[in-house]
C-alpha cells in the first residue's frame, strides 16, 4: 500500500454525469476535490474512457446512431421532395462507428481537461471503502492508493444486467456496453428486453437496415404510459422490427458457422422455438455499481431489493458525510440531467452556497425510438391511480406532421395526450408526445408544467406554425367525450 495518505474536502467516486458535475462545481466553489473513476471492461472486453455511461455507452452514442437511422428515413423521403438519390443507398456501419467513437473519445479528453482546469485531482482507480472517511483505490496494474476525505460522494452508476441463469447468455451475448463500440455491423440481431434501451437499440438497428427482432416477456416500457408505449412498438413493427411477445429465451448456442442459435419459450402456447442470429443483445435492466464498493466497511445501507444506496432528500446516505447521487441512488430517475443537477446542488450545499435540494418531480424525458416518445409528469394510469378516474380529464389528438404529407409517410401513431385534473383550471399532470423531435417539443412544455401550467393556459399559448409542437396547444377533444381525436393536417 502506498505510504502517503491524501486528504481532500471532497472525494467523488465515479466520473460519470453526476460525479463530474459535483466535483467540478465543488472545486469551483473552493473545495479541494478528487475524483476516482474506473471502468471495469464488459464481459466482452469493451472498455472506454472518462465520462461514465452517458458519454461512452449511453445517451451520446445512442443519439448519434439514432440520428444515423433517422437519416435513412430522410433519404427515403428525399425523392418525394425532388432529390434524385442514386439507388441502392447503402449504410456503412464501420464508418459510422468510427465517427461516433472518435467523437466519444474527444469527450473523454474534454472531461480530463476540464478536471485539470478546475484543479480537480483525477485518479484512474477502482475504489472501495476502507472506513467511513477512507477509500482504497486499485489501478489496472494492481497498485493500491489510500485516499481520505471529509465528504465522500458515491456516483458509481450502474451496468447492464446479464441473465446468468440462461446458458450461453454471458458467453455469447452483448449489451449496451458493447453495441456502440462494435467495429463491424452486428448483423441480424435479437434484442432481449422491453426497456427503453431495448427499444431504442432495436429501433436504430432496424433503421440502419438490419434484420432485428425484439423478444419481450411482458409489457414494453414498464413505468411509462402504456397507451403511448403500445403506439411506440406499433410504429416500430410498421417499420420492420419483429416482435416476439410473451416469449423468454432459455439457451444460446454457438453454431459451427459462428451464428448464434437461440432457444426460447413462447409463454402463451408453452411451445419451444428456435431462431438463428448473428448477435444477441441483452437489454433486460441494469444493476447498480455497489457490489465492489465494500459499503459495509463504512456502514452505508442499501435497499435489499434493488441493491441501490438509500438516500434522503439531501442525497445523504445512512452515514452523514457520505452521499449518493445518480443511478446508484435509490428512487432516482436513471437520467443524466437529474444526476448532473443533483450533483451540482449537492456541491453547493456542501460549500454552504445554497440550501436548495433537487426536485425530482416533473422530470421530462424522451425515448429515442424511430418515432420518438417524449413525456413529462404522470402517465394516464398513474394520474388515475393517484387522483381517481372521475377527477382526471385526458385531452388527445392524432395528428399528421406536415413533413409526412409530401413524403407520403404513414402517421397512424403520431399522437399527443395531455393528462389534466378535471376541476378548473385543470392543472396539467402529464404530457405525452409521440412524433418527430419529441425531445425538443417536450423540453419546452416541461417548463410550463414545472411552473404549474393549467390546460386553460396551454390552450391560450399561441402555437408556432407549422410545427408538431403547436398541436399540443390545440388539444380540444377529451377522451371522455368519445369524439374522434384525429386532427386533419396543418
Ligand atoms: C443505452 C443507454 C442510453 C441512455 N440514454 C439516455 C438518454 O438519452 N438520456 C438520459 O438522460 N439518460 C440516458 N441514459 C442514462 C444515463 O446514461 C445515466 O442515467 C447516467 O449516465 C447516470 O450517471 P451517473 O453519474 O449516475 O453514473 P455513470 O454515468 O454511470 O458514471 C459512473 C462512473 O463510475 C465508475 N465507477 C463505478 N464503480 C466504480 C468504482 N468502484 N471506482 C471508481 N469508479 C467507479 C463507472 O465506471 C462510471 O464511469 C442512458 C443509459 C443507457 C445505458
Amino acid at each position: 500500500m502506498e505510504a502517503g495518505r491524501q486528504d481532500y474536502n471532497l472525494l467523488v467516486i465515479g466520473g460519470g454525469s453526476g460525479g463530474l458535475a459535483c466535483a467540478k462545481e465543488a472545486a469551483q466553489l473552493g473545495m479541494k476535490v478528487a475524483v476516482v473513476d474506473y471502468v471495469e471492461p464488459s464481459p466482452r472486453g469493451t472498455r472506454w474512457g472518462l465520462g461514465g455511461t452517458c458519454v461512452n455507452v449511453g445517451c451520446i452514442p445512442k443519439k448519434l446512431i439514432h440520428q444515423a437511422a433517422l437519416l435513412g428515413g430522410m433519404i427515403r423521403d428525399a425523392p418525394h421532395y425532388g432529390w434524385d438519390v442514386a439507388q441502392p443507398v447503402l449504410h456503412d456501419w464501420r464508418k459510422m462507428a468510427e465517427a461516433v467513437q472518435n467523437y466519444v473519445k474527444s469527450l473523454n479528453w474534454g472531461h480530463r481537461v476540464q478536471l485539470q482546469d478546475r484543479k480537480v485531482k483525477y485518479f484512474n482507480i477502482k475504489a472501495s471503502f476502507v472506513n467511513e472517511h477512507t477509500i482504497c483505490g486499485v489501478t489496472k496494474g494492481g497498485k493500491e492508493t489510500l485516499l481520505s476525505a471529509e465528504h465522500i460522494v458515491i456516483a458509481t452508476g450502474g451496468r447492464p444486467k446479464y441473465p446468468t441463469h440462461i446458458e450461453g447468455a454471458l458467453e455469447y451475448g452483448i449489451t449496451s456496453d458493447d453495441i456502440f463500440w462494435l467495429k463491424e455491423s452486428p448483423g441480424k440481431t435479437l434484442v432481449v428486453g422491453a426497456s427503453y434501451v431495448a427499444l431504442e437499440c432495436a429501433g436504430f438497428l432496424t433503421g440502419l437496415g438490419l434484420d432485428t427482432t425484439v423478444m419481450m416477456r411482458s409489457i414494453p416500457l414498464r413505468g411509462f404510459d402504456q397507451q403511448m408505449s403500445s403506439l411506440v412498438t406499433e410504429y416500430m413493427a410498421s417499420q420492420g422490427t419483429r416482435f416476439l411477445k410473451h416469449c423468454t429465451p432459455s439457451r444460446v448456442q454457438k453454431l459451427p458457422d459462428g451464428q448464434l442459435q437461440v432457444t426460447w419459450e413462447d409463454l402463451t402456447s408453452g411451445r419451444e422455438n428456435m431462431g438463428t442470429f448473428s448477435t444477441v443483445l441483452w437489454a433486460i435492466g441494469r444493476i447498480p455499481e455497489t457490489r465492489s464498493l465494500n459499503l459495509e466497511n463504512a456502514g452505508i445501507n442499501t435497499s435489499p431489493n434493488s441493491q441501490k444506496i438509500l438516500v434522503d432528500a439531501q442525497e445523504v446516505t445512512s452515514v452523514p458525510h457520505i452521499y449518493a447521487i445518480g443511478d446508484v441512488a435509490e428512487g432516482r430517475p436513471e437520467l443524466t440531467p437529474t444526476a448532473i443537477m443533483a450533483g451540482k446542488l449537492l456541491a453547493r450545499r456542501l460549500c454552504g452556497q445554497s440550501l436548495d435540494v433537487m426536485d425530482y418531480s416533473n422530470v421530462p424525458t424522451t425515448v429515442f425510438t424511430p418515432l420518438e416518445y417524449g413525456c413529462v409528469g404522470l402517465s394516464e394510469e398513474e394520474a388515475m391511480a393517484r387522483h381517481g378516474e372521475e377527477h382526471v380529464e385526458v385531452y388527445h389528438a392524432y395528428y399528421k406532421p406536415l413533413e409526412f404529407t409530401v413524403a407520403e409517410r404513414d402517421a397512424s401513431q403520431c399522437y399527443i395526450k395531455m393528462v389534466c385534473l378535471r376541476k378548473p383550471p385543470q392543472l396539467v399532470l402529464g404530457l405525452h408526445f409521440l412524433g418527430p423531435n419529441a425531445g425538443e417539443v417536450t423540453q419546452g412544455f416541461a417548463l410550463g408544467i414545472k411552473c404549474g401550467a393549467s390546460y386553460e393556459q396551454v390552450m391560450r399559448t399561441v402555437g408556432i406554425h407549422p410545427t408538431c409542437a403547436e398541436e399540443v396547444a390545440k388539444l380540444r377533444i377529451s377522451k371522455r367525450s368519445g369524439l374522434d381525436p384525429t386532427v386533419t393536417g396543418c
